[in-house]
């Protein structure tokens, strides 16, 4: 499914090709995304030609499903980002995280899959919460009682903080239930 994502750069005319890709669930299962756990996006690829190089310009657009920060439940994050590589042949792949790419001129193929998954990552806000309402009020409630407990206990906390607190044991079990 991923090699659906491959590119061939050598068969891009000089007026430049667009792609488009559907991203599912499956995009995130087959990527081994740690937390996202699914998705429904549109993804646009146009990729232009020029002398030396090649420049990718990345769309992706929709939905996916992460953990909320305050419960933990799954919730529901838009995700709209755009983002620009540069790709150039050399002898042998080279990606140094600074946007150009040196793809091997005898394979001249680029997967675009990763690069795609990167951009919906670095797009998910460092926070990321359901509306109020929305959070699990179960968890909610456990969350409160262990913050409460946590701050009349700093004290013994500190003095004791080689051991295991019995009550994240409790809601470890309870997450790992969920
Ligand atoms: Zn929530």
């Amino acid at each position: 499914m991923l090699e659906n994502f491959e590119i061939d750069l050598k068969a891009i005319e000089m007026d430049g090709k667009s792609f488009s890709y559907s991203l599912e669930d499956s995009f995130f299962t087959d990527l081994e995304a740690q937390d996202i756990t699914g998705g429904h996006l549109d993804a646009q690829v146009y990729v232009k030609k020029n002398a030396a190089s090649y420049e990718l310009y990345l769309h992706v657009d929709g939905n996916i499903t992460i953990p909320c920060d305050r419960c933990l439940d799954d919730m529901i994050q838009p995700v709209n980002a755009d983002s620009v590589l540069k790709v150039k042949f050399g002898p042998s792949y080279l990606d140094e995280g600074d946007d150009l790419i040196i793809v091997p001129e005898d394979e001249g193929k680029i997967n675009v899959a990763w690069f795609l998954y990167e951009m919906i990552v670095l797009s998910i806000p460092i926070h990321h919460t359901h509306k109020d309402v929305e959070c699990n009020a179960e968890m909610m409630k456990i969350l409160m009682e262990h913050s409460d407990q946590n701050f009349n206990d700093e004290d013994s906390a500190v003095a004791n903080d080689n051991k295991v607190d019995p009550r994240w044991s409790d809601l470890k079990n309870l997450l790992n239930n969920n």
